[in-house]
């Protein structure tokens, strides 16, 4: 019986969803709500819905809710909750579609996406991240130049330990890299 009331849900959620989530429909369903990708999340101190409650909201249809949420942009993609679930839920996966989902409809938390397209941005342009040029150009497409100003002193210490490189560094074969990543994106799989 709880099957099957959870099942009518996700199916109206299945309407937002599209094709891609009706494949995830079934994982949504064979969660067991254990916690334990919540527990094994480095992140979700700071999510506003950790990730088993991000299933649960997802099967009480409040999809609206979850995609405005900040919960799949702060996903580090570190498999951890993948890994550990013994449902066997690919939940990284689900934070990639929702991410997507949330840019398609505008229904992000502002500025949320602006780091990524950042990071494309400078992979684009050298092949790797290139971590001084990807805050500027982060916090200048926020309008919060204020914000880089606050995070100088820790850019400063990384810089003096070496992790942050100053100047930009060019990957050999950028070129090659570039047209995977075309081809990735033709396929529709970026
Ligand atoms: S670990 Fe897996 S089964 Fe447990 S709550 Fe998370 S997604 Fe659901
Ligand atoms: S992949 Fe994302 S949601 Fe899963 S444990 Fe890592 S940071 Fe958390």
């Amino acid at each position: 019986m709880a099957t099957e009331v959870a099942d009518s849900v996700v199916r109206e959620s299945d309407l937002g969803f599209g094709e891609e989530a009706i494949r995830h429909r079934k994982e949504l369903l064979e969660c067991i709500q254990c916690g334990t990708c919540s527990a094994s999340c480095p992140t979700a101190y700071a999510m506003d819905y950790t990730p088993r409650k991000i299933i649960a909201a997802l099967r009480a249809d409040q999809l609206e809710r979850v995609l405005r949420s900040n919960t799949p942009w702060l996903c580090a993609s570190c498999y951890y909750c993948t890994v550990r679930c013994p449902a066997g839920i690919q939940f990284t996966d689900f934070m990639y579609l929702l991410k997507r989902m949330a840019v398609e409809r505008g229904l992000h938390p502002p500025g949320s996406p602006a780091l990524y397209q950042a990071f494309v941005n400078t992979v684009d342009r050298y092949g790797r991240s290139a971590e001084t040029e990807l805050m500027i150009r982060y916090f200048l497409s926020t309008l919060n130049p204020l914000g880089l100003i606050k995070l100088a002193p820790f850019g400063l210490k990384m810089l003096l330990r070496g992790r942050f490189p100053l100047l930009p560094r060019r990957i050999k074969g950028r070129r090659n890299l570039a047209r995977m990543l075309e081809y990735i994106e033709e396929k529709g799989e970026a």
